[in-house]
């Protein structure tokens, strides 16, 4: 047979008419068919992934905590009370898929503690460790459908997007849902400006809370108003919130004092640490500050963080698996670059962001400030080094005046 003869054992088509034939042993195909055939192999191998259901992998708590740690400093209480929440969470899914009578209700998580002290980081970091996506929202956008602001089916939009799109895996999902002490309403708590709309906000989240069917638009938002929902069950979504309640201490301490009161009681007194009061925060006091009594039994794992003291700081500058030091001294490696710090200039930095209360935060802005320069003029320049001291972080924060780091609280 000349080549001119050959066909494709699919189709038939002679050689000539096709751009490729390829042969096999006792056939032959061409490109055509390979396409059609590549096709067929997408569409049922999608099949069987829609058959699959996606599985989270069950840690249990101390190999939870165990991770938390290489990320987040300090937080034991909360990290250990995540844990468990996660562990108890994970394994609630793993039981509703069995017969079971007995309902094991979600375990839905919220962290009190000022801004910067790891709350998002917590999140992330039981994201990381289950491979499953993470939706960070900020209450504050939040309104009441009809009302100028992201309806609360967004932070599903933005979970669905963090899953690429798939359902599934979404459903499998983490919500961080940040600044919720901002939508309390106002009534009990005058340092909040919200008008009563924060508690329709409330109203909003509880069924999301709960576990339901919401229908989410995929895109998200009301600019694109043709396009399809897409249906999302909530029952298996774990929600974080976090807030800093501001002024949240003094109802602590109210009610810790009433207590002292009431009973024979100076032990009980003397056992307070008056330093960290948040520690003895109960749902009581949550409610005292404004969040409805339904949102707070939907959050039914309460914690705290601790304010981030000198030592915890120069840790969470140095330690962490992806430390800030670290970090530089990797980005400065890149370019060839010894890149190096005196303890005096650790300690400065520290000392700056405790000084103006930028906390973990202000670590990341203080350190990019002391290196700005260095990262602009050393990458084409001869030097091989940068030993960071002291006087020379000094010097460049002295020039970058630093009002403009402040957090405005
Ligand atoms: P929050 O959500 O409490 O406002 P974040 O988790 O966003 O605070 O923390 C801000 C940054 O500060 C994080 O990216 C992290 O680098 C750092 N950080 C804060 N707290 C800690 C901590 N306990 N351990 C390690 N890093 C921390």
């Amino acid at each position: 047979m000349s080549k001119e003869e050959l066909n494709c054992s699919f189709c038939g088509r002679a050689k000539p008419q096709t751009q490729l034939l390829i042969a096999g042993l006792d056939a032959h195909i061409c490109d055509k068919c390979i396409l059609q055939a590549h096709g067929i192999v997408k569409e049922e191998t999608s099949e069987e992934k829609t058959d699959h259901k996606f599985d989270v992998e069950l840690y249990p708590p101390k190999k939870i905590k165990a991770f938390l740690d290489d990320y987040v400093i300090g937080q034991e209480s909360a990290k250990k009370i995540l844990s468990v929440a996660v562990y108890n969470h994970y394994k609630r899914i793993n039981h509703s898929k069995s017969n079971s009578e007995v309902e094991i209700q979600k375990s839905n998580v919220i962290l009190v503690g000022q801004t910067g002290t790891g709350k998002t980081l917590l999140a992330q970091t039981i994201s990381k460790l289950l491979k499953v996506p993470l939706s960070i929202v900020d209450a504050t956008v939040l309104t009441e459908a009809g009302y100028v602001g992201e309806d609360v089916e967004s932070i599903l939009t933005r979970l669905l997007q963090a899953a690429d799109y798939d359902v599934e895996k979404a459903q499998y999902g983490i919500v961080f849902i940040d600044e919720i002490d901002k939508i309390a309403r106002k009534g009990d708590n005058p340092s909040i400006t919200r008008d009563v709309s924060g508690e329709g906000v409330q109203q909003a989240l509880l069924k999301l809370l709960e576990g339901t069917i919401v229908n989410v638009p995929p895109k998200g938002g009301r600019k694109h108003p043709d396009q399809k929902f897409i249906e999302l069950d909530t029952s298996n979504i774990l929600f974080i919130a976090g807030g800093a309640f501001d002024g949240i201490e003094r109802a602590i301490n109210n009610r810790l004092n009433l207590q002292a009161i009431g009973y024979n009681t100076n032990k009980e007194l003397e056992k307070v640490d008056s330093e960290n009061i948040l520690q003895y925060i109960t749902p009581r006091d949550i409610r005292s500050f404004g969040l409805i009594p339904e949102i707070i039994g939907r959050l039914p794992v309460l914690t705290y963080m601790n304010p981030l003291d000198k030592e915890t700081l120069s840790t969470i500058l140095t330690t962490p698996k992806n430390a800030l030091v670290k970090q530089y001294i990797q980005l400065f490696e890149m370019d060839g670059i010894d890149l190096s710090f005196t303890q005096g200039a650790l300690e400065f930095i520290v000392e700056k962001a405790l000084e103006y209360k930028l906390g973990a935060r202000g670590l990341r802005s203080l350190c990019e400030a002391v290196l700005n320069d260095a990262m602009f003029e050393l990458p084409e320049s001869d030097v091989k080094a940068l030993k960071v001291t002291k006087s020379y972080a000094e010097q460049r924060l002295v020039k970058i005046e630093l009002p403009a780091l402040k957090v405005v609280s």
